[in-house]
């Protein structure tokens, strides 16, 4: 009698463990359920192709949001595992995810995940669809933000086919079934690029980030394989990378500084969204671009996306 007793008890103590093991690994896989998320915060994914993408076109906004009070996840499709010229492969893909927590945590925003497909070698492929999909249906997103398919590099270019390829299809619960459909279609953004053809940006709407520009440069100063040894060797400047972790900031704020000026349709956008006087205000923003293929929001539903117009 006492050994059965014990068998049950044992037997009651592995089921508990192995149910704790499996709730812990789902929280840090960021799959946790939609009941927890049920707090009435505004939930946001960005889907881009490498980590440091979104980083360097919205890193304000997300800051932004985040301190708003927005739930704010940055998904990176690839690991990244290509973006360097001396190191690759299991150890930069290491490298990179480490810098992408680190950036998320000066971000201040919920969750960095980065997926395991390999860098430089992105295709728009079913399996890798249905990835994003799941990763949109477990954020629960009310927005996503995708890059646009005019781009140079060909990650990016079919990362943003993927999430184009994925909106709407989080609704339709007989596609990739293994994760319970969104009840409504998210509002989908592009982040902005400078490509013209076949069409240019569209700044829809444009974000001031003055106040957050220096936590946007902390945030891309985490990723210290890209931006002071990769980007700067690739673009065949690398002797000019200070050495000093402080001169380096100060050189990336300064690079910075120049790069997100506002530019002419920039500064309509801020007036249309701050009004006259705040909009010509700023000297940094960024901009985004309303996708036609999720729903279509009011513009007072912009404005709740986009807390910081209040203010
Ligand atoms: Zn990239």
């Amino acid at each position: 009698m006492k050994a059965i007793r014990i068998t049950i008890f044992s037997l009651f103590a592995v089921v508990l463990f192995s149910f704790t093991l499996i709730n812990s690994a789902s929280a840090q896989n960021g799959n946790v359920s939609r009941a927890d998320q049920e707090d009435g915060r505004l939930r946001v994914i960005a889907v881009f192709a490498h980590p440091d993408d979104a980083d360097s076109k919205m890193g304000g906004t997300a800051a932004l949001m985040a301190k708003a009070g927005h739930a704010v996840k940055f998904l990176s499709i690839t690991s990244g595992d290509a973006g360097h010229q001396s190191e690759g492969g299991g150890a930069l893909a290491r490298r990179r995810r480490a810098e992408a927590q680190e950036a998320a945590r000066r971000l201040g925003i919920d969750e960095y995940k980065v997926l395991d497909n390999h860098d430089g070698e992105l295709l728009p492929e079913l399996h890798i669809r249905q990835q994003v999909i799941r990763e949109i249906r477990n954020w629960n997103a009310d927005v996503v933000l995708g890059l646009r398919p005019n781009d140079y590099h060909p990650d990016h270019r079919y990362a943003g086919v993927l999430v184009q390829d994925a909106a709407y299809m989080v609704v339709v619960p007989n596609v990739t079934p293994d994760t319970p459909p969104l009840t409504k279609n998210p509002v989908f953004l592009y982040m902005s690029d400078g490509f013209q053809k076949p069409n240019p940006f569209s700044h829809d709407i444009v974000v001031g980030i003055d106040e957050v520009l220096e936590t946007k440069v902390l945030g891309l100063d985490a990723h210290v394989s890209q931006m002071y040894e990769w980007l700067p060797w690739v673009g065949g400047n690398l002797d000019e990378v200070p050495e000093t972790s402080e001169a380096r900031v100060q050189w990336m704020m300064d690079r910075r500084t120049q790069w997100s000026r506002v530019s002419d349709e920039q500064r309509s956008g801020l007036v249309k969204w701050y009004g006259a006087e705040k909009g010509n205000s700023f000297k940094h923003a960024e901009s985004f671009e309303i996708c036609e293929y999720g729903k279509q929001p009011t513009e007072e539903e912009i404005r709740k996306i986009f807390p910081m117009f209040q203010n």
